[in-house]
């Protein structure tokens, strides 16, 4: 699944090149060149991850990343600075602006396609490609298999993305409300009691195998997945 990458940049040939490059390893860029012009994209939907430049006309790239961070609907989105700026004193500042990760200039195309491959799998492992397997329950992103001790096992679109968003992020406890931010997006406007639905459902797909003992309910606060959660 391609992941949506915003790139904030001004410089039209740098902005191309990047571009580009995510185009080839399969990402979706979405081409801002400014701060109003990302906002205006962020409205309508929430990128994968934000690459920040850092000197931009008007709002510097610092200031937005501190307000990205401040603001709850944006706050998780991973960014990273992108600058001529190879001063320490800098790189600190970015960082403590909230940026996940930092890019000078001029970088290879293939370490930053690598870098936003890295910035994903820490904080958003379920957008990642990665085949994920516990105790024995086994799920391919990429071919869009699951197998419960080797039997494939059949699931619905949501259902398959509950069970990828738990098995990267076991033994938490999610509320409703963070499952459904997490497995339909935001701006989509959906029942809490809908969440119940699908785990039921999902619960039924993976009892032939057992593995359903692994989807936990906390009563009250939500639910979890795995053998500690
Ligand atoms: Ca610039």
């Amino acid at each position: 699944m391609p992941s949506s990458i915003l790139i904030v940049e001004d410089e039209e040939p740098i902005l191309e090149l990047i571009a580009v490059n995510l185009e080839h390893a399969g990402q979706e860029p979405w081409r801002a060149r400014s701060v109003a012009e990302a906002e205006k994209l962020i409205m309508a939907a929430l990128p994968d991850v934000v690459l920040l430049d850092w000197m931009l006309p008007g709002e510097s790239g610092l200031v937005f990343a501190r307000r990205l961070r401040a603001d709850r609907r944006t706050k998780a989105i991973p960014i990273i600075m992108l600058t001529a700026r190879a001063d320490e004193r800098d790189k600190l500042a970015g960082l403590e602006a909230g940026a996940d990760d930092y890019i000078t200039k001029p970088f290879s195309p293939r370490e930053l396609v690598a870098r936003i491959k890295a910035v994903l799998r820490r904080r958003a492992p379920e957008l990642t490609d990665d085949t994920v397997e516990i105790a024995g329950l086994r799920l391919d992103p990429v071919a869009h298999r699951v197998a419960g001790g080797g039997r494939k096992i059949e699931l619905g679109p949501t259902e398959f993305r509950f069970l990828h968003f738990f098995m990267t992020h076991p033994d938490r406890i999610y509320s409703r409300a963070q499952l459904l931010d997490a497995v339909w997006g935001d701006h989509v406007f959906v029942e809490e009691r809908t969440v119940d639905v699908h785990i039921r459902r999902l619960r039924q797909a993976l009892s032939p195998s057992g593995h359903d003992r692994l989807i936990q309910t906390v009563r009250g606060s939500g639910y979890g997945f795995g053998s500690s959660a």
